[in-house]
């Protein structure tokens, strides 16, 4: 069946991670990109649509400035990033030219698709790019990213992007074949594991932690972007990208590495937005009334039902609505800030209007504005 769905794809989103475009001491290796390109491009000429999010701007601006170790403190790396992106773009758009196709370069934070509006933005100027047969190549603008508005690694940044994009596939391109029993460079035995149905807890683990010092990610944030992207609705392939060719032989149903699966309960973009791009300030915990209310009959969320409030947030943030066991079932966005829920809670409607003198709204996360997860 994977083969069928791999087959039919349209539109698909290819991360391409630091190891395929650059080598430390070398700089930007120019042959391997010139072959991706040509890989996608005999994609783009198959009637697909291809969204690249590659990573590769520090390891190249390091090499640039000629620095001598991985730089961990921020502004060096930001630096490195701002010299390196250039170079690398620059080498992608030689190359995609030689073959005759246009490219544009995109650079995003994370705030960038936090609010609505932007992630609309974003969506619409994509869209645009891709109706002109442009190829978009994104990457994180590192240059001001600081730790809240960071995606972090480029696996979580290429899931997110297949969500703006609304791609039916997304293919992480890695120096290994995709995810295997165990990590194959530590156990000989380990093996190739085809396709995942399900991310389970044992698929997350078996990802293990493994990272080199280049990669931001590493197998675990491929298995995690796969996990979104799958609750978005989109498919995932992790193969290798060392191999010449094959990305169109993939796509053509020759198999190769993993194939993760979407998970089919496809939510509207909006409810995706609020679980899966926005980040949590806080958690809600609720008592059984309000869970069963909110879980099973499809119901808002009310003062009454809160018993305890964590964390600091205001209006319009995105919260977790857990049990009181602590078990998290859903994500929504507040009416109220944490402040106020502190005073309130527990508290029956007609005592918050007495409480608090006015009462905007009746609800603490409206059920327009509430994902369930589970
Ligand atoms: N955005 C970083 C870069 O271009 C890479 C992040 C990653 O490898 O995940 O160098």
């Amino acid at each position: 069946m994977q083969d069928q769905l791999l087959t039919r794809t349209k539109r698909l989103v290819v991360k391409i991670g630091s190891s395929l475009v650059t080598s430390r001491g070398e700089g930007l290796r120019l042959d391997h990109i010139s072959s991706l390109t040509k890989d996608l491009t005999a994609v783009q000429a198959e009637n697909r649509e291809v969204v690249v999010v590659t990573s590769g701007a520090i390891v190249s601006g390091i090499d640039q400035l000629e620095l001598k170790t991985y730089p961990h403190a921020l502004p060096l790396k930001q630096a490195a990033a701002a010299v390196g992106q250039s170079r690398l773009m620059r080498a992608y758009e030689k190359s995609f030219e030689e073959l005759g196709f246009k490219v544009a370069q995109i650079l995003l934070t994370h705030q960038d698709l936090a609010d609505r509006k932007r992630f609309l933005n974003a969506r619409h100027t994509l869209t645009s790019l891709i109706r002109f047969g442009v190829i978009p190549i994104i990457n994180e603008n590192d240059t001001v990213s600081v730790d809240e508005i960071q995606f972090g690694d480029n696996d979580t940044l290429a899931a997110q992007v297949a969500h703006v994009v609304d791609a039916d596939l997304l293919v992480i391109l890695s120096d290994v074949a995709g995810l295997y029993t165990a990590d194959p460079r530590q156990d000989p035995s380990a093996t190739l594991i085809p396709v995942v149905k399900e991310i389970t807890k044992d698929i997350e683990q078996r990802a293990g932690t493994s990272r080199t010092e280049e990669s931001t990610g590493g197998m675990i944030t491929k298995v995690q972007a796969a996990k979104q992207a799958a609750q978005f609705g989109v498919s995932t392939l992790i193969i290798n990208g060392e191999t010449p060719g094959l990305l169109p032989c993939v796509l053509n149903g020759e198999p190769s590495g993993t194939y993760f699966m979407p998970n089919y309960r496809r939510l509207q973009s909006r409810k995706q937005w609020i679980a899966f791009t926005l980040r949590p300030k806080g958690h809600l915990i609720l008592d059984d009334g309000a869970v069963q209310a909110l879980q099973h009959r499809g119901k808002s969320l009310l003062p009454s039902g809160i018993l305890e409030v964590k964390g600091e947030f205001q209006p319009g943030d995105s919260v977790i609505c857990a049990d009181q066991h602590g078990e998290e079932f859903g994500k929504g966005l507040v009416n109220y800030s944490s402040h106020t829920l502190r005073y309130i809670k527990g508290q029956k409607t007609s005592e918050v209007l007495k409480m608090t003198g006015q009462q905007e709204y009746e609800e603490v996360i409206h059920r327009d504005n509430l994902v369930i997860l589970s």
